[in-house]
């Protein structure tokens, strides 16, 4: 019978352009896949996009084992307490009950959750956020937003909590959700090399791009870069400010810059705060596969399994790979 064989759980992390799939049992991954996400052919077709990655995981799961749970997460607002997505921009999705939708399709449980906060609890359970009882992710790629963890919880606050990307001033650049001079449109990766660019005329490869201009010297790109470091002390701080959180776990697409983004943004938040605590500011470890790990522990626990022995198994996997 299925339940001596060894178990698995499929795990998705649906991004604007690619959906990334994991296959794993408690010994580490079994199978990966990537596949578009196909998001401008409109809800419906995303949606069918990601019910057919989930379905193509679960055939992936090898006959020597049995699939238990399905982890999924999704980027926009999302509320993983009710199991619904409230909105998802790059989806087309509104108030769409996810969670129900795949477990009554695929028949297992579903842990379904937020990208970004996926991404944080994978740092937090296996990466370089273990330990921290307060913690801070902040992904800076394309987009920027945070996921909180406070007093040992994720916090969800029906799916609002950590859109430090959008808002906070009234003037400066028009940004996608309506507002201007967000964070995202000077400070995220992809603004980074856009705002280069619009400057000088020059094509640049990205954030990477602009960096190393930095280093040549090029007063323009040296210019881009402080006003994007600047932009995430501010962020950094104010987030420290209001949670207290210890450590802060910097991802994203960014975080490659190493100590180039790094010192000069601990030497940022050290200025501008004072009786608060100094958090640590760390670089993630899981890189673009941190929502992916994050929907994998979703996956166990909706299916009853995500007990510390198999975070602690994971984290072991991470280390080794990690520190070889
Ligand atoms: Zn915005």
């Amino acid at each position: 019978m299925s339940e001596h064989l060894p178990q698995a759980v499929v795990a998705l992390d649906v991004g604007g352009t690619a959906v990334k799939s994991l296959v794993v049992d408690r010994d580490g991954v079994l199978h990966r896949a990537s596949t578009p996400t196909r998001a401008s052919d409109g809800p419906e077709q995303s949606f069918a996009v990601v019910l057919q990655a989930v379905e193509a995981a679960l055939a992936a799961v090898p006959p020597t084992h049995t699939a238990v749970g399905v982890g999924l997460a999704v980027p926009g607002t999302v509320d993983e307490n009710r199991g619904v997505c409230v909105h998802s921009e790059n989806l087309g999705w509104t108030d769409l009950p996810v969670r129900d939708l795949v477990a009554a399709r695929t028949g297992l449980p579903v842990g379904f959750g937020h990208d970004v906060r996926a991404g944080g609890l994978a740092e937090w359970r296996l990466g370089a956020g273990r330990g921290a009882e307060d913690l801070a992710y902040l992904s800076v790629g394309t987009g920027i937003a945070a996921a909180l963890v406070l007093g040992g919880r994720p916090v969800v606050a029906g799916g609002y909590v950590g859109e430090v990307g959008h808002g906070g001033t009234t003037d400066g650049d028009p940004c996608a959700c309506g507002g201007r001079g967000c964070p995202e449109t000077f400070a995220s990766a992809a603004a980074i090399g856009r705002r280069y660019t619009r400057l000088t005329g020059t094509p640049v490869d990205g954030a990477r791009g602009v960096l190393d201009r930095t280093l040549q010297g090029d007063r323009t790109a040296e210019l881009v870069w402080a006003e994007a470091v600047d932009g995430l002390g501010v962020l950094v701080s104010d987030i420290v400010r209001v949670t207290g959180a210890s450590r802060v776990v910097v991802g994203g697409g960014l975080v490659h810059a190493g100590d180039a983004l790094l010192d000069p943004l601990r030497e940022h938040v050290r200025r501008r705060l004072t009786v608060h605590r100094l958090p640590e500011i760390v670089p993630a470890v899981l890189g673009g596969t941190a929502g992916a790990w994050g929907s994998v522990l979703l996956g166990w626990r909706a299916a009853g399994r995500g007990d510390a022995a198999t975070v602690e198994r994971y984290a072991e996997l991470h280390r080794a790979r990690v520190t070889s």
